[in-house]
């Protein structure tokens, strides 16, 4: 299988007809093996019945994976890339506000070498003040927190070489950090500006509330990133920093004792000084139960710290594994 195209489904069924449209013109000519795999995410109106029609129709291309009830968007994309079998995953949205004719376009730029392409709404078509506005600010601190530059984290359009989808897995609302992960085990990433248009059917399902769970999810992939592997680095170094800060307190206010007669416990600073070595202790014995759970993580599921391209005069999995 060359191509698989995931799809979260969330009431669609007046988008379904003209998305599976757009699809029939752009993929069949392309001459490679494809599917599609529509993941219904628990939709209340008759999406699952129309997606049973085409499936019934045309056995060969479309797959589905129906949910028990509504789990989210990142859930259904994470199903849908479980159940692929192509070795490149193109996902897309099924309100057709990506354009499909863009995949042509996005699998060019994956055959220059790239393992992830991402798509840049450049010219997007939603609301201005409300989704627009701080997706711009979120897209500018979440380049700037990970390291991994581009300029449209929320498109959902992006196309990926399978690889570089495997490794880890995806919780809350962080598709969108997908690139962040897939860097994170040594991805190279490219972006291409692709179309956008107005939702026509239906409405979308997201507004400002989202941006809170985007910046949350930001703190937890930043410490994934950069401590699930040493999280004593974090909070012991956290720790020792107040532990500090305590001593310079103590010795400020034993030198004003001697010095200006001033008594210890006549000024709120020993309280902030004991407050802080004890929330500095607190600090690093989490940092200790955090090097047990990382390890936990890591064991438990056989994840190894590290992830391998290729091997040389070597079999691909080692072997004590
Ligand atoms: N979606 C989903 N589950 C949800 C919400 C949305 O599978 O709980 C799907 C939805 O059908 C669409 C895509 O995720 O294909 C993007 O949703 P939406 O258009 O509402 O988001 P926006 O484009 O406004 O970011
Ligand atoms: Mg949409």
């Amino acid at each position: 299988m060359d191509l698989s195209l995931v799809i979260p489904v969330y009431n669609e069924e007046k988008n379904l007809p003209h998305l599976f449209e757009a699809i029939y013109t752009v993929l069949p000519p392309m001459n490679k093996v494809w599917e599609v795999i529509l993941v219904n995410d628990g939709s209340r109106d008759r999406s699952l019945d129309v997606l049973r029609e085409y499936a019934v129709k045309d056995p060969e291309h479309v797959r589905v994976v129906a949910f028990r009830r509504n789990f989210g968007q990142t859930a259904a994309i994470a199903a849908g890339i479980d159940y692929a079998s192509g070795e490149t995953i193109v996902l897309l949205d099924a309100d057709l506000q990506n354009d499909p004719a863009d995949i042509p376009m996005l699998l060019a730029k994956l055959d220059e070498g790239y393992d992830l392409v991402s798509g840049w709404r450049k010219d997007r078509k939603d609301n201005a003040i409300t989704r627009n506005l701080p997706s711009h600010a979120a897209n500018w601190l979440i380049s700037q927190v990970t390291g991994v530059h581009l300029h449209d984290y929320g498109c959902t359009l992006k196309a990926y070489r399978r690889d570089a989808l495997a490794g880890f897995r995806l919780y809350g609302e962080m598709h969108r950090f997908i690139p962040v992960f897939a860097h994170s085990v040594g991805a190279r990433i490219a972006e291409l500006p692709v179309q956008h248009h107005p939702r026509k059917f239906g409405k979308a399902n997201y507004g400002l509330e989202r941006t809170v769970k985007v910046l949350l999810d930001l703190f937890t992939v930043k410490f994934l990133l950069s401590y699930s592997n040493k999280p004593i680095y974090l909070f012991g170094g956290a720790g020792m920093a107040l532990i500090f800060g305590s001593g310079l307190l103590m010795l400020y206010l034993f030198v004003r004792r001697f010095i200006d007669g001033v008594a210890v416990l006549g000024s709120p600073l020993f309280q902030l000084g004991v407050m802080f070595a004890i929330m500095g202790f607190q600090s690093i014995l989490m940092g200790l139960i955090a090097e047990l759970l990382a390890r936990t993580y890591h064991e438990s599921q056989s994840k190894p710290t590290y992830t391998v391209r290729e091997t040389i005069n070597l079999s691909a999995r080692p072997n004590s594994r």
